[in-house]
Formats: structure tokens, sequence, C-alpha cells
């Protein structure tokens, strides 16, 4: 078999292929997204394929479960699958023949129409510039679970005010955007119940001026207290992948994006040799990225950290030598295989590498992918009293698929004192927009700038980071404290 990117990309097409022939009905729709979103990520997966295909990593993959991975293998291996020539046999003329407009899905506020906040966020930024630029329109707001920075909601709600109201219904039914409307009422105004020609639900909900704040009260939740962090107060991206890992952008164009974004400073994260299906950067081509760091620093203001997004191996150690990690800016440690463990292993496994004098920096710690894969199976209380004690910094994951920690666990976080950083883990120069959801969800956990290290500036931050070991002193004081080593016993 090739392992020529043209493989994967021509992999990739066939899993949409499947996608589309899949059919329209609820369960089908469901099934026919999660094959798009294999195709996603095949496109954006810069490795081996067919070492992925005949080690059995495909799972590895973000959004490639079980069944599809052997759908994949089946491509990969002989171009084509049986239930692909299944799928064109019975519906593959039909749906070719069909105008796109034909195929609009049926309005569905069931578990299938759940959607990431990021894609409700697209969605309510178009439909918000579109009703604002109408006179009829005097405010328009985003409400409900997206407004709230929930990680995934069911519907796009907003809140329109102005005096005529079926001018405004008038306007949001022209958005092409707007597929089916139903009408409703509530003790608030009209609603307007809508299905968007992809298969999104929005509502539009209508009140008077005068009627605003009591609606947005009732929409949104009390009176939302001040932000305690914002856009504005993140001064660094931390955790970038570039083309040396499975970026898709040099390094040169990840700095570049960044100083237009108004950035100060980014932290270089590829990753580690383990994790190979992710095309993890040996040590002699570390070494070149450390040359072409320096060279790039020579013509920009953006301060660039070298730095490496590390495997938390299966034993808990940290990928790399320690003389290399140490040679390094940032560390983000993350597991990225054997998600399955159990419980007792598992908590076992993070708490080892907890304890890692190297170890500063938790990245995505629960390894959710929403929608698609739980978090691992842990003990996350005494993990975080670990953390705690250890002075790990643990990350506030932005991508919208990720957005891990989940706000309740960074809560308890918080309260012990934890601190974090709001990262992009960017995989290409627009994924610095994954700080705008990364401070959504940090404002539910109820952090503050304060509680956020690259909120801080370029020497501060690395002041804090940087993989220096803790001070003999200070770790015989960590293992005397009795009740997480003993607790450690108990799981070792
Ligand atoms: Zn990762
Ligand atoms: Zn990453």
């Amino acid at each position: 078999m090739s392992a020529s990117p043209a493989t994967t990309f021509a992999v990739a097409e066939k899993l949409r292929r499947i996608g589309a022939l899949i059919g329209t009905g609820p369960k089908e729709r469901y099934r026919a997204r999660a094959f798009l979103r294999a195709a996603d990520a095949l496109e954006a997966y810069r490795g081996n394929l067919a070492r992925l295909v005949e080690t059995e990593h495909l799972t590895d993959l973000p959004g490639i479960g079980e069944s599809i991975a052997r759908e994949i293998t089946q491509l990969a291996k002989t171009g084509t699958s049986e239930w692909l020539s299944k799928l064109e046999n019975e519906r593959g003329a039909e749906v070719d023949a069909k105008p796109r407009r034909a195929r609009k899905k049926r309005p569905s506020l069931g578990e299938e129409g759940e959607m990431l906040l990021v894609d409700a966020l697209e969605t309510s930024d178009a439909l918000i510039a579109f009703m604002r630029s109408n006179k009829a329109v005097r405010s328009v707001d985003l409400v409900g679970d997206a407004a709230r920075g929930k990680e995934t909601v069911q519907s796009v709600d907003l809140l329109a005010t102005g005096p005529d109201a079926d001018a405004i219904a008038k306007r949001f039914e022209s958005s092409k955007l707007v597929d089916e409307i139903e009408k409703k009422t509530s003790p608030v105004g009209t609603v307007l119940v809508s299905t968007l020609y992809d298969g999104k639900i929005a509502t539009l909900t209508i009140a008077t001026e005068n009627g605003r704040e009591r609606a947005l009260r009732k929409l949104l939740g009390p009176p939302s207290r001040k932000k305690l962090v914002a856009l504005e107060d993140i001064r660094g991206a931390v955790h970038c992948h570039t083309v040396y890992s499975d970026g898709r952008a040099t390094l040169e164009e990840m700095v570049r994006a960044a100083e237009k974004a108004g950035l100060e400073y980014i932290t270089v994260t590829d990753h580690s040799p383990t994790a190979f299906y992710a095309n993890g950067v040996q040590i002699d081509r570390l070494k070149k990225q450390w040359d072409e760091i320096e060279r790039v620093q020579e013509t920009t203001k953006v301060r660039i950290f070298r730095g490496t997004e590390s495997d938390i191996l299966r034993d808990g150690s940290l990928d790399y030598p320690d003389d290399i990690l140490e040679k390094l800016d940032v560390i983000v440690a993350s597991i990225h295989n054997r998600y399955r463990l159990d419980r007792r292993n598992m908590t076992e496994r993070v708490v080892r590498a907890l304890r890692h004098p190297l170890f500063k920096i938790w990245g995505h710690a629960l390894g959710r992918l929403l929608l698609r894969r739980p978090a691992i199976d842990v003990d996350i209380d005494f993990i975080l009293e670990v953390a705690a004690e250890e002075r790990v910094a643990i990350e506030l994951n932005g991508d919208p698929h990720r957005l891990d920690l989940p706000p309740d666990v960074a809560k308890k976080a918080k309260r012990l004192g934890i601190p974090f950083v709001i990262s992009v883990d960017a995989h290409s120069t627009r994924d610095y927009r994954h700080l705008r959801t990364g401070v959504m969800i940090a404002d539910r956990a109820g952090l503050a700038a304060k509680d956020v290290l690259n909120t801080l500036s370029a020497e501060e931050f690395a002041e804090r980071v940087r993989p220096v070991a803790k001070s003999s002193t200070e770790k015989r004081r960590h293992r005397k404290a009795p009740k997480s080593s003993s607790k450690v016993a108990r799981l070792s």
C-alpha cells in the first residue's frame, strides 16, 4: 500500500462519499457527520497513513472510532469498501441526481442536533451581523446555552428587539441560512424556531425594547457577573504545532499570524517522537527546529519559545530524555494513547507524570473529544491535589472539540490554587481563534486573569513554566506530605 498524501486524500474523499450516501434520517445524519469529521481528521493528518493502518493506531486520530477505522483500513488497502460499494449501488445515482436544496434536513431538537459551541458561534456571528444590518432591528444578542459558553448546544438562540416585530421576523426569514420556520409564542415574545440549511436549529425571540432586559434575564440567567478574564487579557499563544509534526503551517507562518493577532509570544510545542502517528519530532529534527526558531526570531518582535508537547507514556514518564527536555522553554505534557486504561492504572500514570520534576503544564488533561470520546477515567480529586502540590499548571484547551478541562473540574482546580494556561492547541494559523472558546470556558469556570499564566508578559510567563527541576528541599517537603504520599503508596 502506498503511503503518499494522495492516498490519504483519496481515502478522505471516499469517507465523504459514504457520508453523502448514508441517508437523511436523524440517525443516518448523525452517522454521516461522523464520516465527514473523520474525513477532516484524515485531511489534517500529516503522518504516515499506511503505518497508522498497519499498527492499528487509526483510533488515535481525533474523530475516528473503531467502526470508521475499519472502513478506513479497507479503503486504504483495497481502494474501496464493501459498504461503500453497497451504498453506491443502492443510492449513488439517486443522490447524484438530487439538487442540493432538495436534500435539506428535517427539524430536530433531539440528541442528533447537538453541535459544538464553535459551530453555534459561527452561525450566531453570521446571523447577528445579518440582523444588525437592518434598521428594523434595534438590538440583537446571543442568548441561551451558547451565550453561557456550554461546550455543546442544541440550538443557536438569539434575542432581537425593535418596535416592529413583523419587520424583524421578515428580516430573519430572508437570511440565506434560514430554511423552515415555525412561529411560537413565549412569555417574553414571539419565538421563531428555524431549521437552517445545514441542519442546525436556530431560534429568534422577538421582544420590545422595553422588554429586552427582562427577556435577557430570562434567556441568559441571572445578570452575568463582571467577566474576570477576557480575550484581550491573553498575551501569548500556548501550544502551537507546525509542519514539523502535524500542523499545517510553518513556524514562520504561525509567527506572522501571531503578530497579526496582536499576540506577544508563542510556544512551539510540536509532538514528541512517541506520537509517531502525528509525525512526532525526533531529536535531530527538534534541534533543526531550534535553529529555525533562532532565525525567525530575528525577524519578529513576537517572542518564540521552544517547547514540546511531550507524550505522557504508558508508565507516566515523559518523552525525550531529560537533558533535551531541560533545554526547552516550555513543556506541555499530554496523553495521546491508551485512553482506556482503568481508573487505578490511569490515575497512577498521571500521578507519576505530575511528580516528574520537569512536568509543568498538563495538556488537554482529560483527553475527551466532545460528542466523540469520553474523558479518561481517573480519580480527579486526588490528581488535582497532587498537581497543586507539584505546582503544575493545567491547560484549558480552547480547541472546540476538546474544551478540556471541563469547567466544573477547572473550578475545583482553581480552588486548590492551580494555575492555568488558556491554550490554542493550534494546528493552523486559523486556530488562534481557539482563544475565544477557551476564554468562554475559563469564564464559566470562574477563572480570573490572575489564574491564567499566559496573561503574563513573556518574561514572567517563561519564568513560571521553565522546566527546571524543583529544588531538592522542596521535593523533600513534598515527599513528606502525608496525605498524598500514603495514597500514592496505595496506588502503586
Ligand atoms: Zn495533544
Ligand atoms: Zn496538541
